[in-house]
């Protein structure tokens, strides 16, 4: 049976043991940090996801999104779980105070996001790219822009779109040619985009596009891109509603997965644009959104994962097939060693990765003070984006695994996760856009440094981490492999212009599971130091178990995916097109 309930507990250990070390409240300057305000809020969260949001979710899948004359139709329930999610103030709690937000750090409204994308998949891209936009407009748009929108954005009275791509441009921005045509106090804006999520429907009173648009002879390629607002309904000037703007949704697209989701083909003629930041500053702005969107889709992918393990451990306690070694009477499948890999795999990873989603937005929240984090941040973030986008196409397809045939089939909902997560590796930039980002801007481009810095405090987390002798080795065999990689591109990228790109995925991979090696240990550190106070010894056992299953079993990935990095191009670029 496909329910959904948000893991409260992990969540909460992720956060506060793991990510937090006890010092989240002094670096974040945010004062309500205990335990119980992290449950009271969590809890009436995840009754929202689990009794209001998650029941949308096949619906969602079976009946879909629809278009008629521009407007857009929603499934059954999707206006009442949007209500209810406003009325809570669950979009209000990262906000700015002054327009009406909580205030509180992006990594304590994480957990909930990751609740909501659980609940509903197609349902949530609305929650999570209105956050985007208002980071985007609150960092970056004039005073009189945020007095109008703002508020009534951070309310959800009006929801946000990112509208980058158009056909010829979707990872290479640099030839999009949507126009902006200056026009007294605001702009024309002329053109066709494709693929906007949630670009139209009527869950909110208003829609405000951010929209990427070239100036009259702006400079050709990305430098000649600026950002401008442009609402579905325009406002007077008291910001009540006035005219409808001239843009529409030409058309739904027909996907694999997230039916329930509107990805519209969105038409601007000549419609009524403002201008966000500085003219051909577009992309700068527009990477407040992206980057927060991309951390945003790593938790979507632990999200999407954490429900179908959910549905392949209650499939697995219920389904009776054969017997083991150890019984001779007939068990569940949960007893066959076999599956309880595959479960402990999907455990394990997502364990980790929740904790990596949350470090990545613990360090952006640190950022915003100490300016010295913001380099943590962005080495980071693409890392997150991939590699947990990458594991959560492995994590769904384990869990339709577990259910046998019962998972190709759709009544049980498991093909719905695998077919809804696989866009996870695609938006807000593809695997392969975010591995040239590590590589290419975050890696070669400093010189190594900021890898260097992390390697440096693993191996130092390690050398005083309370584990045995022989995880201590394996975690610094990895390192000292990650060194040797580093090495390797830095010595050779210049002599093979092709070695960055050709070992790109390779190396964000090694680095992923590195990461993972060290957030492992970090999760047993948690857990030892738990289990001396708390009287939820299974929690914290269990907790000790999933992470030396990481290290055993995911940790010498880093090896493998390490020496495929140093392989170079070689092969993979000598065999001419003609011959595939
Ligand atoms: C369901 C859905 C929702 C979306 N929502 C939005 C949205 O709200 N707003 C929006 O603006 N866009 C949205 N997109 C668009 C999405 O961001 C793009 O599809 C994505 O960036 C990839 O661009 P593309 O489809 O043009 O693929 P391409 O850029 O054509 O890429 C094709 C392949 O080539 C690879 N490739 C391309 N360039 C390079 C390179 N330089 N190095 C290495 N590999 C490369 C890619 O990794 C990929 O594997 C959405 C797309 C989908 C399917």
């Amino acid at each position: 049976m496909d329910q959904f309930h948000p893991p409260v507990k992990d969540m909460i250990f992720a956060l506060r043991e793991v990510v937090g070390r006890n010092d989240l409240q002094s670096n974040t300057g945010f004062t309500d940090f205990d335990r119980e305000f992290l449950e009271t809020i969590y809890d009436s969260a995840a009754e929202v996801a689990s009794e209001i949001i998650a029941p949308t979710n096949k619906d969602g899948d079976r009946v879909g999104v629809s278009i008629a004359d521009g407007k857009v139709t929603v499934p059954k329930g999707y206006a009442e779980a949007y209500d209810a999610y406003v009325d809570g103030g669950w979009s209000t709690l990262s906000c700015n105070p002054e327009y009406g937000g909580q205030g509180m750090p992006a990594s304590i409204s994480m957990p909930v996001n990751e609740m909501v994308m659980g609940a509903n998949f197609s349902w949530a891209h609305l929650a999570l790219l209105t956050n985007s936009a208002i980071r985007a407009v609150d960092a970056h748009a004039s005073q009189e822009l945020k007095d109008l929108y703002l508020e009534r954005l951070i309310s959800g009275k009006f929801t946000g779109t990112m509208n980058l791509t158009e056909p010829q441009a979707g990872s290479d921005l640099s030839v999009m040619n949507t126009i902006a045509q200056p026009n007294g106090d605001h702009f024309k804006i002329t053109g066709q985009k494709i693929f906007i999520t949630w670009g139209e429907h009527d869950l909110s009173e208003n829609i405000v596009h951010l929209v990427l648009a070239r100036l009259p002879n702006a400079p050709d390629g990305v430098k000649g891109i600026s950002l401008f607002l442009v609402p579905k309904v325009k406002l007077n000037k008291d910001g009540s509603l006035g005219e409808r703007n001239t843009l529409k949704a030409v058309s739904v697209e027909h996907k694999l997965g997230i039916h329930g989701c509107a990805t519209c083909v969105m038409s601007f003629e000549e419609a009524e644009g403002f201008l966000i930041g500085e003219p051909n500053q577009g992309l700068v702005c527009m990477f407040t959104m992206m980057n927060d969107a991309r951390i945003g889709v790593a938790c979507e992918s632990v999200a999407i994962a954490e429900r179908a393990y959910q549905q392949a451990v209650n499939y697995a306690k219920d389904r009776v097939q054969g017997s083991t070694q150890v019984s001779n009477s007939r068990v569940t499948i949960i007893n066959h060693p076999d599956v309880r890999r595959m479960i402990l795999s999907m455990k394990s990873l997502i364990e980790i990765m929740r904790v990596l989603v949350y470090e990545n937005t613990f360090e952006c929240d640190l950022a915003e003070s100490k300016p010295e984090h913001s380099k943590r941040a962005d080495l980071l973030t693409p890392i997150t984006k991939a590699w947990c986008s990458e594991l959560c196409q492995d994590i769904t397809s384990i869990a339709l695994q577990v259910h046998g045939g019962m998972g190709y089939v759709e009544e049980t909902g498991a093909a719905q996760h695998f077919r809804d997560a696989r866009i996870t590796t695609i938006y807000e930039g593809t695997t392969g856009i975010q591995a040239n980002d590590l590589i290419g801007r975050k890696f070669i481009g400093d010189n190594g440094s900021g890898m260097n810095d992390l390697l440096n405090e693993i191996e130092k987390e390690i050398e005083v981490a309370d584990i045995d002798a022989e995880m201590k080795d394996a975690l610094n065999q990895a390192i000292d492999h990650a060194r040797k990689v580093s090495s390797f591109i830095l010595g050779n990228y210049q002599k093979e212009p092709n070695l960055p790109g050709a070992c790109s995925h390779n190396f964000l991979m090694m680095m992923g599971y590195l990461v993972g090696g060290w957030i492992a240990v970090r999760n047993i550190a948690a857990s030892k130091h738990a289990l001396e106070e708390s009287d939820d010894a299974q929690f914290y056992n269990a907790k000790i178990i999933s992470s030396n299953f990481y290290i055993e079993q995911f940790l010498p990935l880093v090896s493998s995916f390490g020496s495929s990095a140093m392989h170079g191009s070689g092969s993979m670029m000598s065999m001419p097109d003609e011959q595939f």
